[in-house]
Order: C-alpha cells, then sequence, then structure tokens
C-alpha cells in the first residue's frame, strides 16, 4: 500500500480553505454547493421531525418495549463526516437540529447548546477513525465492527441531547425514558442501517477521490498515541454515562425496591472502576507496544541505510560498485540531455597488472588498487563521482565538464598515479594507468555508447603504448 493510499485509509479531512484556494471552479461549485443543498435539506427534514412526531415510536421486541426516533439528517450527516471531514457533517447537523429546536419551541440558550448534541456523537466516531486507521469500506468483519461501536459510542453521546429536550418541555419523570432510548438506539440503527451502508457504498470511490487530489486534503497532524489516549478516554466515558443515565432514569419510572436500587448503584460503580482499569491498561499495552515498535523501526532503517550503503559500494577501495556506477551514469546522462550541457567520462585501467600480481602476490596487487583510489579521490573535485567498474578498472564521471577540461584532469591522474609510490611488505614499486575519455552527446540513444566511446579510446591509450590518456571520439 502506498503512503498516501495508507494516509487516506486512516482519517483524513478534506480542508474546506484548501478547496476554496487549490481547488478548481468545478470542484469548488460542486463541493460548497452540494453541501449547502444538503444542509437546507437537514434543516428541512428535521423540521419535518418535530412536525410530524417522529421521535420515541414505540416497538414491541418479545415482550419489551423500546423507543426509537427517526430523525432523517442524522444518517446524511454522518455520511459527510465520515467521507470529507467532521466539520462538512457537524455544521448541518448542528443547523438542523438548531432549526427543530426553535421550531418546537425551545428557549435560545438551550437549542443553542441542544444543537451541539449530534456534532459530539459524530466528534466520538470521528475520534475512533483518527485513532486506529480502519478503513470505511465496511467490506471486513473488523471495519463492520468497528463501525458498529463506534456507531454506538457516538448515540449515547448524542444522546445527552434527551435530558435538555426532557428538562425543556417540563416532562413527566416517566416520559424522560421514551424520549432517550429513543434518541440513542434510533440514532445507533439510522447509523448502522443507513449512514453505514451509504458510506460503505460511497467510500471506494470517495477514497480514489482524495487520493488524487492530495493538495486539498488537510495536513496531518498529532501522534496516534495521543489520539489512542483521546478514544480510549471517550469510549470509558461513554459506557459510564450510558450506565449512569440508564440507571438514574429507570429509578425514576419505577418505584424500585431500595434493596435492588442500591445493588444496582454497586453494580454501577463496580462496573465504572472495571471500565477505567481496563482503558489503563489498554492505554499502557498500546504505549508499549507503540514504544517497541519505534525501537524496531529505528533499527530498520539503520540497518536498511548500512545495506544500501553495502549494496553500492565497493569493500576494497570504498568507492562506488558497478551497480552504483551504472546507475549514476545513467542518471549523469539523461541530466547532461536534458540541461543541455556536456559531462565527460574517463575510464581507466592500470598497465601489466598482472605482472604486479605476479610479482607481490595478489596482496600487493590489492594494495596497489587501494594507492590508486586513494590517487584518484585526491585528484577529483567534490561533484566528481568515481568507481571502481571492474577488476582493476576504474571510472569517473566529470559532470559539466568539456573536452579539454576532462583531458586535464586525465593527465593530472596519470601524472600523479605515476609519481605515487605503493609500498607493500617492505617493498616500494609504481604503476602505470592508461585512460580513456567521452563527452557526452545527446544524439545517443543512451549512456551505454557513452562508455562505449570511452572503452574504445582507452583501448587505443594500451595500443598506443600505455601510460597515456586518450580523447574518444
Ligand atoms: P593491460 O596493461 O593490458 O591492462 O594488462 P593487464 O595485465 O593489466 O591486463 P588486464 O587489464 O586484463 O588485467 C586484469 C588483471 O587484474 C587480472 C586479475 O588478476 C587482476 N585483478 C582483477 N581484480 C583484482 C583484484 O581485486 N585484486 C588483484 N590483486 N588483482 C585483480
Ligand atoms: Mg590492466
Ligand atoms: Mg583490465
Amino acid at each position: 500500500m502506498s503512503p498516501f493510499a495508507e494516509a487516506v485509509r486512516s482519517y483524513r479531512e478534506l480542508s474546506p480553505w484548501q478547496v476554496w484556494r487549490h481547488g478548481s471552479a468545478t470542484e469548488r461549485r460542486a463541493i460548497f454547493g452540494g453541501w449547502l443543498l444538503l444542509l437546507l435539506l437537514c434543516m428541512a427534514l428535521g423540521v419535518a421531525s418535530v412536525k410530524w412526531s417522529w421521535s420515541g415510536l414505540p416497538f414491541d421486541i418479545g415482550g419489551v418495549t423500546a423507543y426509537v426516533t427517526l430523525y432523517p439528517p442524522l444518517p446524511v450527516c454522518l455520511l459527510l463526516s465520515l467521507t470529507l471531514g467532521w466539520w462538512w457533517g457537524a455544521v448541518p447537523a448542528y443547523c438542523s437540529t438548531l432549526a427543530l429546536a426553535l421550531y418546537a419551541g425551545m428557549p435560545l440558550q438551550w437549542a443553542l447548546l441542544f444543537a451541539g448534541a449530534n456534532p459530539l456523537g459524530f466528534a466520538m466516531m470521528v475520534a475512533g477513525y483518527r485513532a486506529i486507521a480502519v478503513g470505511r469500506d465496511l467490506r471486513s468483519l473488523t471495519s463492520i465492527l468497528f463501525f458498529a461501536q463506534l456507531s454506538f459510542i457516538g448515540s449515547i453521546f448524542s444522546s445527552a441531547g434527551a435530558l435538555i429536550w426532557s428538562y425543556t418541555n417540563h416532562l413527566a419523570p416517566g416520559a424522560h425514558l421514551p424520549i432517550w432510548q429513543g434518541w440513542w438506539i434510533g440514532s445507533f440503527l439510522q447509523c448502522l442501517l443507513i449512514g453505514g451502508p451509504a458510506t460503505a457504498l460511497l467510500w471506494p470511490r470517495v477514497a480514489r477521490w482524495q487520493e488524487a487530489r492530495e493538495a486539498l486534503m488537510r495536513k496531518r497532524r498529532g501522534g496516534s498515541r495521543y489520539s489512542v489516549l483521546r478514544m480510549l478516554a471517550a469510549v470509558a466515558a461513554g459506557v459510564l454515562i450510558y450506565g449512569y443515565v440508564t440507571i438514574h432514569l429507570a429509578e425514576n419510572e419505577a418505584a424500585a425496591l431500595p434493596v435492588f436500587r442500591q445493588t444496582v448503584w454497586i453494580f454501577y460503580w463496580v462496573f465504572a472502576a472495571i471500565i477505567v482499569a481496563i482503558a489503563f491498561f489498554g492505554y499502557q499495552l498500546f504505549a508499549h507496544w507503540q514504544a517497541s515498535t519505534d525501537g524496531l523501526l529505528s533499527e530498520l532503517r539503520r540497518m536498511n541505510s548500512d545495506l544500501e550503503r553495502l549494496a553500492t559500494t565497493d569493500a576494497l577501495t570504498g568507492l562506488l560498485n558497478r551497480r552504483a556506477a551504472d546507475r549514476l551514469l545513467d542518471a549523469e546522462w539523461q541530466r547532461a540531455r536534458r540541461s543541455g550541457h556536456v559531462s565527460s567520462l574517463v575510464l581507466l585501467d592500470i598497465d601489466h597488472f598482472k605482472q604486479v600480481n605476479d610479482s607481490y602476490g595478489h596482496p600487493g596487487g590489492d594494495a596497489a588498487l587501494r594507492a590508486l583510489a586513494a590517487c584518484i579521490r585526491s585528484v577529483m573535485r567534490e561533484v566528481d563521482v568515481a568507481a571502481r567498474y571492474g577488476g582493476e578498472e576504474f571510472l569517473v564521471v566529470l559532470p559539466e565538464t568539456g573536452r579539454e577540461g576532462a583531458f586535464v584532469f586525465a593527465e593530472r591522474l596519470r601524472e600523479r598515479v605515476a609519481a605515487s609510490e605503493i609500498c607493500h611488505d617492505g617493498q616500494v614499486f609504481r604503476c602505470h594507468i592508461s585512460l580513456g575519455i567521452a563527452v557526452s552527446d545527446k544524439h545517443e540513444a543512451s549512456y551505454e555508447q557513452w562508455v562505449r566511446r570511452a572503452d574504445q579510446a582507452l583501448y587505443r591509450a594500451k595500443q598506443g603504448g600505455r601510460n597515456q590518456a586518450v580523447m574518444g571520439a
């Protein structure tokens, strides 16, 4: 998976600001226009849900009455929050609930607070997706279970709005439960049965769309460790609030026996302690796991860079090896062709090296190769690159250097080698080299032809009596 595909899988948000600045006129019209239409539709549906009393509808499930509230703006806004980003769904959710509250005659200050219920629920779900990179395609068991759990937590959080509704409407204690239960069950079911499937259907297209528009996405920030901590704290709080409100409302519902009430409350507090402990333990486990993963990652990075160095260097001389030289030659050839400048290539070979090996042994020959590498290093500029191209054949690339410059370099290197003494095992000897030079030609088909011309020049240098530099065709 590419890093960006991974980033899309994890929760990324479409930035309204970036859309405005970097989006095309069509993108701007489609995104902002479409969003505004959905916002107006949600507000109309919100008012409709009060006008035709879609809240707290009783359903009989096996003798137990469960209350369900239908609230059509919810799945629409959830879809926006999960695909585009929290704000995209939270703003229409806020506006539609505010509209219905004012329509129902709720005092303004309460309505402003009440309208935050669904955005709060969405925030919990988004926190979950931010903390753990689970796809929103709902095509695997993990992603379905993850979505269902987050829907539950989000619904519990948003159902806090039911308490405001009950309070501002001065409902009798017995009327609280249908409103509150209707809210969270209705919200949960609508997330599960409408919002989720709609997100899953659209997700592959949305992910592709986002992948092609990195410039419009909000920059990533924050570490996964803190988002997991936030997530666990939110889950623990959600479960505890849920338990507390359920018991509290049920207590008012019926004249429960005092012993039963006490038992239920004791159970609640023990349960609360366990939940907090599990969240704490979960976080510790995650932090520990992440620390060890970070350690492994940095070790892996170090080993990779060691491997990269080993794979591109020649062990005897410390210069680049043939593999790296080929890559570099290709890059330099392409660069020269594009920019129109010329670069030069010098190929050199030690004269009568077999005799060196015969006279001083293989270790003596190796000492000569190391000494030659040192000579090359001392003569070349910082931008030049040298490589051991074969057994005792070396190559130097001279970027942005023409015929004269390359010839001067080759002669200087030849003289330096001829003048340096090689000490090995108490013996002192000298070596000579022959050099072939070739200047890059943008009409050639590949860098290999460049190397071939240098090789032909080197052959002529050998033919011409060795210990000399020859300029290629
Ligand atoms: P010429 O002047 O024509 O180049 O003659 P030469 O004897 O140098 O011939 P050639 O270039 O064919 O020599 C290759 C020799 O280089 C053969 C091999 O023994 C030696 N050689 C190749 N790699 C190494 C190495 O890593 N260490 C040592 N000591 N010798 C090597
Ligand atoms: Mg040789
Ligand atoms: Mg050779």
